[in-house]
C-alpha cells in the first residue's frame, strides 16, 4: 500500500499559486489537487514586491516550494536594485531555486538589452548561491543558452520549453531539464509531441503553470493545480509509458533537481 501511494506522488514543477487569482481559493484548489496525489509545487515569484507574499503563503501552506527571481515580463515593474534586494533574499530565506527569470523575444515591447541585463544577474546569482535557475525562453532558447554558455553554468530547467531538436540536443549535452504544460494536451501540437519523444524521461518534468496556459481547448479559463493529472497521462500516452512510471520518473527528475 505505501509503495502504490508512493508510485502516485506528482509535483507541479512550475505553477504560480501565489497569483491573486488563486486569493479566494488557493486553499480549496491545494487541498483538491493533494487528494489526487499532487504533493508539491514549485512556486516561483515573479517581482521583488512579490516575495514577502510568496514567503507567507509557504507558512501557510508546507506543500509549496519557493522560488524567487525577476520575470522578464515585468522588466518596467524592476529597479536595478532589485538585483541586491534578491542577492539579499536568497541569503535569508529558503529558496529552491533562482527564478522565474529569463528572456521573452515573443513579446516586441520588451527591451532585449534590459532583459539581457536582468538575466545575466541572476544567473550570477544562482551561482554565488549555489541554486539552479528556472528558466523562462520564449521566443528565446538560443539566447538563453547563450548566456548560459558566456557564465559556464548549466543547473538549469527551462519550463514550458518548445525548441527545434538541434537546440534541443546541445542543450541535453549539458544537462538542462525541461518541463512540459497543458501544449501536450493539445492534439495539434505536433512539433512537441515529436519533441517530448525526443528528450529521454530523466530530463522531462511536468508543470501547469497555473493560472496560465490552460488545456486545449479552454484557453480562456483559468487553469488549475488539478489539471498537472491530465498533462502527464498525455505525455504517458504519446510516448507509450505505463502512467505509474511517468509519474515516478517525473517526481523522482524533479525532487532530485529541486532537492526536496
Ligand atoms: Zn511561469
Amino acid at each position: 500500500m505505501t509503495e502504490y501511494v508512493k508510485l502516485c506522488l506528482m509535483i507541479d514543477a512550475h505553477i504560480h499559486l501565489d497569483d491573486e487569482r488563486f486569493d479566494n481559493n488557493r486553499g480549496q484548489l491545494i487541498a483538491q489537487a493533494q487528494e489526487a496525489g499532487i504533493t508539491q509545487f514549485i512556486v516561483p515569484a515573479v517581482m521583488y514586491s512579490g516575495f514577502e507574499k510568496l514567503k507567507k503563503i509557504k507558512q501557510q501552506f508546507d506543500c509549496i516550494i519557493p522560488s524567487y527571481g525577476l520575470h522578464p515580463y515585468f522588466i518596467k515593474q524592476h529597479s536595478l536594485q532589485d538585483i541586491d534586494l534578491l542577492d539579499n533574499w536568497l541569503s535569508a530565506n529558503k529558496s529552491c531555486a533562482v527564478g522565474e527569470c529569463g528572456l521573452d523575444f515573443f513579446l516586441k515591447d520588451l527591451d532585449k538589452d534590459i532583459q539581457q541585463n536582468y538575466f545575466e544577474a541572476q544567473i550570477a546569482l544562482a551561482k554565488k548561491h549555489k541554486l539552479p535557475l528556472i528558466l523562462h525562453a520564449r521566443g528565446a532558447v538560443d539566447a538563453v543558452f547563450n548566456a548560459l554558455k558566456q557564465a559556464d553554468y548549466f543547473q538549469a530547467m527551462i519550463h514550458s520549453y518548445n525548441g527545434s531538436i538541434q537546440q534541443t540536443k546541445q542543450l541535453l549535452d549539458k544537462g538542462i531539464k525541461f518541463s512540459f504544460g497543458g501544449t501536450l494536451c493539445n492534439p495539434n501540437a505536433h512539433k512537441l509531441h515529436k519533441l517530448v519523444q525526443y528528450i529521454p524521461t530523466d530530463a522531462i518534468m511536468f508543470e501547469t503553470d497555473a493560472p496560465d496556459q490552460n488545456l486545449y481547448p479552454h484557453f480562456k479559463a483559468i487553469n488549475t493545480p488539478i489539471n498537472l493529472i491530465k498533462i502527464i497521462q498525455n505525455y504517458s500516452f504519446i510516448i507509450k509509458q505505463n502512467l505509474e512510471q511517468t509519474k515516478s520518473k517525473s517526481q523522482l527528475v524533479t525532487s532530485t533537481f529541486f532537492k526536496v
